[in-house]
């Protein structure tokens, strides 16, 4: 499962992909995803990208995939809409390695039923009015995946697509009001990955390691996550199996401190930045803290994803996630997707 590392341009450090820095090199680091309201919202971003290309524009190497997304949640928040006439030529001249469709009506928990529905048509709308080329359609997980899977089926172009980006997963597990049960959200999710065997799904928006484990039960092919830098900006740092632990006392988080036990897993922590910054690393201000907690989470997420496509490929993740893999509030659910995935074997 491929990790996409979300960015954010208005302060794009730290440069994980850049060989020449040692202290925040993550060479795992393989495709980075940035959002279309980010060049909407700055003009000379926008142009420079389309000049000389998003690569070279952001000094990122071609061998790092960039996925677009089309920053529809952004724009919803300012009550607008993400321009699809600007956003297809900023494609075209821009040229991301992955690209979704402009426009997607995303169907929070608490819509009633006939806003859910209307989400439902306008999102498939988009995706039938942009069946070529490169973009990518979207499908939600809501109370009426169902009917998606129908439409999308439906129209035989949609049906050549290769790849497919699944949204709305976040605030159903983030139990939002009348948001879904957990099970329920991942027999939907399931039955995309059944039904589109052979097409390539990403999941929009997984946090931390304990999802990460998740998405790879349910065969995703990649995720993308800003949790690194939201967590970082908050002086909380991720640990394996553990989850967040609060580090630089930057705001009332209600998070714990690590113990002893886990300032001694700390200090042997083998990412770039604690290797040569060490914990005092993690509990500096401003962007010297930021960059080493940033760079430390984005390492410790890279890891997990690793190990668990280790042991899921040597059939050894049975056994190993039970010890590994605690004091999450998603046990239970990772626990069902484990009985289904032996029931498949
Ligand atoms: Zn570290």
């Amino acid at each position: 499962m491929e990790i996409v590392v979300g960015l954010n341009l208005t302060s794009i450090k730290p440069r994980v992909w850049d060989a020449s820095d040692f202290t925040y090199h993550l060479p795992k680091v393989n495709a980075v995803m940035v959002s279309y309201a980010q060049f909407h919202e700055s003009p000379t971003r926008r142009e420079r990208a389309m000049t000389k290309g998003l690569h070279e524009s952001l000094d990122i190497p071609k061998r790092v995939k960039i996925y677009l997304d089309n920053g529809a949640f952004r724009f919803s928040r300012a009550g607008g809409e993400v321009p699809r006439d600007t956003y297809k030529e900023f494609v075209k001249e821009a040229k991301p390695d992955w690209h979704v469709i402009p426009q997607d009506y995303i169907p929070t928990p608490h819509m009633s039923d006939e806003e859910q529905i209307e989400c439902l048509q306008q999102t498939m709308d988009v995706n039938k009015q942009f069946n070529y080329d490169g973009f990518v359609p979207i499908l939600h997980v809501s109370r009426y995946l169902d009917n998606y899977i129908q439409l999308f089926n439906a129209d035989e172009k949609l049906q050549n697509k290769t790849s497919i980006a699944i949204g709305g997963i976040v605030p159903n597990l983030l139990r939002a009001p009348k948001a879904m049960s957990g099970q329920k959200i991942l027999e939907k999710v399931y039955k995309i990955r059944e039904t589109f065997v052979d097409k390539k799904l990403h999941l929009f928006g997984v946090g931390g390691t304990s999802t990460l484990h998740v998405a790879a039960l349910l065969g995703m092919d990649s995720v993308d996550s800003v949790g690194w830098r939201t967590r970082a900006a908050r002086g909380l740092i991720q640990m394996p199996g553990i989850g967040d632990r609060s580090i630089a006392d930057l705001g009332n988080w209600k998070v714990r401190e690590p113990n002893t036990q886990e300032m001694k897993l700390l200090e042997k922590c083998q990412c770039p930045a604690c290797k040569k910054n060490g914990i005092d690393g993690l509990r500096k201000n401003r962007t010297v803290g930021f960059c080493n907690r940033a760079t430390h989470n984005l390492w410790t997420l890279l890891e997990e994803n690793r190990l668990i496509q280790e042991h899921l490929d040597a059939d050894t993740y049975v056994d190993w996630y039970k010890d590994h893999l605690y004091n999450t509030i998603y046990r239970p659910l990772i626990d069902q997707l484990v009985k289904k995935h032996l029931e498949h074997k």
